[in-house]
């Protein structure tokens, strides 16, 4: 990679809007600014209708900008077509050709653009290779299964050799199981072919598992750009602590009288220990008494609502490393110590545009 590949952002939106009707209603892109960097697995997430599409149709030139810039590569693109754009687009109803074989759907782009017959029939197999769907050349996607489709829509995008690739909630249609299984694979592929990855997902977890970094779309805005990790362990706001995760979110009164804390505060389930009401508290850790109303059994964890005696609610997670069902059951209405480390209250900035919709 040469220098300048690596330090001009792949993509970069500057000042972004889009809207699509009169004054009143609200911009569905309101003035975004966002480098992607080369290389980069790069995820838009965000609940529907926040914009995440009408960004990604920008990207590609498939929807003109209201006002704003959008730059590839060091180049303004923003008023060019989208076939002077070197991007591609997987969309989440990949329709494949169904009367044509996979290498036929794989190499249809090639022979719009006339490239000659050897040189397609060498990056057919070439993009066959990279989604891992070698000898499938002659099935037809009836034949497939819908996880093997995908990836003949992925080889369909890659065998342009884009320099950025678009996903729009590609595994949407797929059901959990597949869906996890195209995620680690997608992540794999991404990683081989060094290409540029803008995924668009609602779904959380999905972004958590397999972006580099992410931006979290609220309302047509983006309020946290970040690692995974980072927008984790340290939410923006409220809105993206409840978003993206679980999350306790109490406002100022709750926090003080529950948490000692000052300011709008969010707390993660996972991070909080249940012990008896006599268990010992160490200096750096915060605590309270109540009692459990609530519990729910998920198979590696246990969900327990516990009502504080401060009068505010806390759900705490707890892996089931030895307690059965039965014994999690049996816990309603116990007396129960709940315990935190002072480090994992997070503070949330003051953002009314971001109270949890
Ligand atoms: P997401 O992909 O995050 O679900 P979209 O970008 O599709 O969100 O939509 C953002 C907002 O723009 C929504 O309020 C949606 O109703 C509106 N919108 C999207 N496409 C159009 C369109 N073609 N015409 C009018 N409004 C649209
Ligand atoms: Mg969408």
């Amino acid at each position: 990679m040469s220098e300048r590949s690596s330090s001009v952002p792949a993509v970069s939106l500057r000042g972004l809007t889009k809207s699509y009707g009169s004054g009143d209603v609200a911009p569905a892109v309101a003035g975004i600014d966002l480098e992607i960097r080369d290389g980069e697995f790069f995820s838009l997430l965000g609940p529907s209708g926040s914009g995440k599409t009408t960004t990604l149709r920008m990207i590609a030139g498939f929807e003109a900008p209201t006002s704003g810039q959008i730059w590839l590569h060091g180049e303004d693109v923003t008023t060019k077509p989208p076939f002077d754009r070197d991007v591609n687009t997987v969309f989440q109803d990949y329709a494949l050709f169904p009367h044509m074989t996979v290498a036929e759907n794989i190499a249809y782009g090639l022979e719009v653009r006339r490239v000659p017959a050897a040189e397609r029939a060498v990056r057919v197999q070439e993009a066959l290779r990279m989604v891992r769907l070698e000898g499938y050349d002659e099935r037809r996607p009836a034949q497939l299964s819908g996880g093997q489709r995908q990836r003949v829509a992925l080889a369909r995008a890659l065998v342009n050799r884009p320099r950025v690739l678009l996903l729009d909630e590609p595994l949407g249609a797929l059901d959990l199981k597949l869906r996890e299984e195209m995620q680690v694979e997608l992540k794999a592929i991404q990683a081989a072919v060094g290409i540029t990855f803008v995924y668009v997902t609602h779904d959380q977890q999905e972004a958590l598992t397999m972006s580099d970094r992410l931006a979290v779309f609220h309302r047509g805005s983006i309020v946290q750009v970040g690692a995974p990790a980072e927008v984790y362990e340290h939410p923006a706001t409220a809105f993206v602590a409840g978003f993206v995760g679980n999350s306790n979110i109490y406002p100022d009164e709750s926090a003080r009288r529950s948490f000692g804390a000052r300011g709008r505060i969010a707390i993660r389930p996972e991070r909080i220990r249940l012990d008896k009401p006599d268990d010992l508290v160490a200096a750096d850790e915060g605590s309270a008494l109540g009692t459990i109303a609530s519990v729910v059994f998920l198979g590696a964890e246990t969900r327990y609502k516990i009502a504080l005696d401060t009068g505010d609610d806390l759900m705490v997670a707890q892996l089931n490393l030895k307690e059965s069902p039965m014994e999690s059951h049996s816990a309603i209405g116990r007396r129960v110590r709940v315990t935190w480390r002072r480090e994992h209250l997070l503070s949330l900035a003051e953002n009314p545009q971001a109270a949890p919709a």
